[in-house]
């Protein structure tokens, strides 16, 4: 049942909103973790292939990579925050209180390498990450005995009085329950579910930051939206061919056999994600075709996982695998600063429906589990400490006024049901090349 009141509201249960409750909860608040997905697999967290990026003993070069992804339009006052609290926030939440089991050999774990990384620094578990971080996530949080975890339950508005955001409006079932909060976070993730074509599941309806802009909330870089370019579409159900493939030597050809990227940027299928992607789409439209050539490595040896995807959609990856460009990532979002605070009083925000400055234009591959992670433990504390606060001010509270509960057709015109029709509208003007309307 849908608390009236409680300390801290997380609303979204991915990696970011998941790592926000566990700092709440462990710096003490009592935390209602409200989600619309009912399996794990809702989230894009769950979904995450390549795996998560750490710094090892190189921050800077790390730091330079990913400012380099973004062409230079990365915040560095995020990008520090998130290099140097990287590698103990892994070391924390995935290796010692999860026990995630990242593949190493004797000499230790396998770091791997993707797009526009100079060197070896990416945890993963084969190709299938996400969910073995997600599912023990998820049940390691769902267990703490201060985290109320509500699934099946959506968030439609945030309460507002003035500027300071009082917790939101939650629907489950048929009720629709005014929650009050000392404390809201907002994780609901990315947009991908506008788009025609996207990597992300179907709840990625960009909630969160809808629900910020109705509250009057800064946004940033909602134009920085950036595009998977190996996606392969079969029986229109398109499925992720992980960058961790080309950085095993893979390459792209188009329809008459011709290798293209060497002539399009100096590191070819290592080139960063927008270049890639454009190349992908160019190539696309002038051949007809673009395929991922995996003869060059023992794809089903070192990718077992992808390579049963490929059995499933019925796709020979000898022959090579159709390939090509899906929106996959939001960069900008609520606009948040290092401690995940918004521009409203009380209101927080983490992971990919934030905009922290790390990703700038471009995301750099295998960050945003990072970020999620990072900037969810951070704005979880903060939160915590904000509703204690606020709880002692009992006064507080009760000045929360009520917003008006969101009727039953605005919930319609909302839900994913109306998308079809939206996405061919948001292609053409925000596509991988932007065209006018
Ligand atoms: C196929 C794929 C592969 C990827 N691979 C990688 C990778 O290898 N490495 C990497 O770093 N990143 C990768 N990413 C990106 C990364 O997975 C996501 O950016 C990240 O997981 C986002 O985490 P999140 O917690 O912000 O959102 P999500 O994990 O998407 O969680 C959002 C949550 O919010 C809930 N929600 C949404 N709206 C509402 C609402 N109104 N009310 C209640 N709940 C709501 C959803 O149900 C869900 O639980 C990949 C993404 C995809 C799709």
């Amino acid at each position: 049942m849908i608390p009236d009141t409680t300390e801290v509201l997380v609303i979204g249960s991915g990696i970011a909103g998941l790592s926000a409750a566990l700092a709440a909860a462990r710096n003490g608040a009592e935390v209602t973790i409200a989600t619309k997905a009912s399996r794990p697999s809702g989230a894009s967290t769950w979904w995450a292939q390549g795996g998560i990026a750490v710094a090892r003993d190189a921050p800077d070069l790390f730091k330079r990579d990913i400012a380099a992804a973004s062409s230079h339009t990365s915040d560095p006052e995020a990008l520090d925050v998130l290099v140097e609290h990287a590698d103990a926030a892994v070391r924390d939440v995935l290796l010692d209180t999860l026990n995630v089991d990242f593949d190493a050999d004797a000499a230790g774990f396998d770091f791997g390498r993707e797009a526009a990384h100079s060197a070896d620094r990416i945890l993963h578990v084969d190709a299938s990450t996400g969910k073995h971080i997600h599912v023990p996530l998820l049940r390691h949080v769902s267990a703490h005995d201060r985290v109320t975890l509500l699934e099946d339950t959506t968030a439609w508005d945030l309460l507002v009085t003035g500027t300071t955001v009082g917790g939101a409006w939650l629907e489950s079932g048929d009720t629709v329950t005014a929650c009050r909060a000392g404390a809201t976070v907002l994780a609901t993730g990315g947009i991908g579910a506008l788009y025609g074509v996207s990597t992300n599941p179907d709840g990625a309806t960009g909630d969160g930051v809808a629900m910020a802009l109705r509250a009057g909330a800064e946004t940033a870089d909602l134009e920085f939206v950036q595009f998977h370019p190996t996606v392969c579409v079969a029986h229109g159900d398109p499925f992720l061919v992980s960058e961790a493939v080309r950085g095993e030597g893979a390459h792209l050809r188009n329809a008459h056999g011709e290798r293209f990227m060497p002539d399009v940027h100096p590191d070819a299928e290592l080139a960063p994600r927008d270049v890639v992607a454009r190349a992908v789409e160019q190539e696309h439209e002038r051949t007809g075709q673009v395929v991922l050539d995996v003869s060059p490595l023992n794809f089903s040896g070192t990718f077992p996982d992808l390579a049963a995807l490929c059995d499933e959609h019925d796709i020979d990856p000898s022959t090579g695998i159709p390939v090509q460009a899906a929106e996959h990532f939001l960069c900008g979002g609520v606009d948040v600063d290092t401690r995940g605070r918004a521009s409203l009083d009380r209101l927080y925000a983490a992971g990919e429906c934030a905009r922290t400055g790390v990703h700038g234009a471009n995301r750099l591959a295998s960050t945003s589990l990072l970020e999620g992670l990072v900037w969810g433990l951070r704005a979880g504390a903060d939160a915590a400490a904000s509703a204690i606060q606020v709880a002692t001010r009992a006064a507080d509270r009760s000045s929360v006024r009520r917003r008006e509960r969101p009727t039953a057709s605005a919930r319609a015109s909302a839900s994913s049901a109306s998308l079809p029709s939206r996405s061919a509208a948001v292609w053409r003007p925000s596509g991988v090349r932007r065209r006018p309307t």
